[in-house]
């Protein structure tokens, strides 16, 4: 996995004007089937790739931390919201609390998560290729495909199955 991990940067940008190209078409005309599509490649990928060997959306990007993320996580560690947000968060350019420090501190040396349980909600949908109207999200994944391996295969085994539609 830390030799994919090392390479799938350099792989994504080779690749970025073509991702790019084909989701600017997809976004005109996506084919109908597509929410069934993606979760058929999203459930495909997930069983061959073991996060807990890879771990890098925790290492690299962080999630933004939600309203409702910040009470139920605060309420798991027996803090104050407040005080969670001072030991932990920030705001960033876009108004949206993030993680202050990468790695999260939530993960653990094994990848594990400290508060999988009640992990924020960004988290849990990462990297969103199993959600409805994919084709929405262009943006974000031609970011994600740089991150997180699973999407990157994800979106090949796309472009092979949707391409020419
Ligand atoms: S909260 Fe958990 S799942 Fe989310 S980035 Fe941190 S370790 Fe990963
Ligand atoms: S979601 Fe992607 S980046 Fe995150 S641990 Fe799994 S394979 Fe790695």
């Amino acid at each position: 996995m830390d030799k994919i991990l090392e390479e799938l940067p350099k792989k994504a940008s080779e690749k970025h004007a073509e991702n790019k190209k084909f989701f600017v078409k997809l976004k005109k005309k996506p084919p109908k089937n597509l929410d069934y599509v993606m979760q058929e490649l999203h459930e495909n990928e997930f069983e061959r790739t073991d996060c807990l060997k890879c771990g890098n959306c925790c290492k690299t990007t962080g999630p933004l931390f939600t309203r409702a993320d910040i009470e139920r996580i605060s309420k798991y560690l027996r803090l104050k919201p407040q005080l969670f947000i001072e030991k932990f968060l920030r705001i960033d350019e876009d108004r949206d609390y993030v993680l202050q420090e990468l790695p999260c501190p939530f993960l653990d040396n094994e990848n594990y998560c400290g508060i999988y349980d009640v992990r924020p909600k960004a988290c849990r949908e990462f990297p969103h290729t199993d959600r409805k109207k994919f084709h929405q999200i262009n943006n974000i994944t031609l970011k994600n495909v740089a991150i997180c391996p699973a999407a990157f295969n994800i979106v090949e085994e796309m472009k092979k199955r949707v391409a020419g539609k």
